[in-house]
């Protein structure tokens, strides 16, 4: 991932800590979320892709029951992984995972990477599932921009971004708002994840119990109702 260069922006330190706070206390206890096993980590992060997170508790430990380890994926034949993946749809996913397995039990000695860059060239990996593994896995500060997130970013930072180019600040105002140390980095991507999942969401930005509030450019200064869209 590239080094941070975009300046931290005004009123990070609040940010961080108001959010922070909040997911101590309302953070949804997920099975990926305890854990740090990056083929825990990356199994999660695939079903997730595109797929809603109270399906992905269902499918997640009849799949890591039926294959514990990267090691028992990488042997399994493709047709009994896609069969283990039915009723999560968009099979693609479950292609490309037993294509990484068997990559990185053939030519990583049966460990999944913690640099990104090194991630990207892993089947069906892309920026954020990287920066995801990077962080989720091995806490290290990596941003991980997913929809929820780009959204909170954009609505608390960037309001009016639009155009060519907003991905890419979206990127880097996520990585400069993002706190340095691992761990705090790991409840911080979480934190973003899960505001973006049941407040911030796409239907509504519910504004009145926002933990940001205070420092979002589109929450500051709204009435009670919040702001739909
Ligand atoms: S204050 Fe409103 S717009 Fe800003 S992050 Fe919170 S819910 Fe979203």
């Amino acid at each position: 991932m590239s080094p941070k260069s975009t300046p931290v922006p005004l009123g990070a330190v609040q940010f961080r800590r108001c959010l922070l706070r909040w997911y101590r206390r309302h953070a949804r206890d997920l099975p990926w979320r305890r854990t740090r096993d990056p083929y825990r980590v990356i199994v999660s992060e695939f079903m997730l892709q595109q797929t809603q997170v109270s399906r992905v508790e269902l499918f997640y430990p009849r799949f890591l029951d039926r294959y514990p380890t990267i090691g028992h994926l990488a042997r399994a034949q493709a047709s009994e992984v896609r069969e283990t993946w039915e009723g999560l749809g968009y099979y693609q996913r479950a292609a490309n995972l037993h294509r990484l397995a068997r990559v990185v039990v053939r030519e990583l000695d049966g460990v999944i990477p913690d640099d990104p860059a090194r991630l990207r060239t892993l089947p069906g990996v892309g920026r954020y599932t990287a920066g995801a593994v990077a962080c989720f896995a091995y806490e290290r500060p990596e941003a991980t921009v997913d929809t929820n997130v780009a959204r909170v970013i954009r609505r608390a930072y960037h309001p009016r971004l639009q155009g060519p180019g907003s991905a890419k600040r979206i990127w880097a105002t996520a990585q400069a708002v993002l706190p340095t140390r691992g761990r705090t980095a790991w409840a911080f991507n979480q934190a973003l994840m899960e505001l973006g999942a049941t407040v911030c969401t796409a239907r509504v930005a519910r504004c009145e119990i926002c933990p940001v509030r205070a420092v979002c450019k589109t929450g500051r200064g709204k009435g009670e109702k919040g702001k739909r869209r």
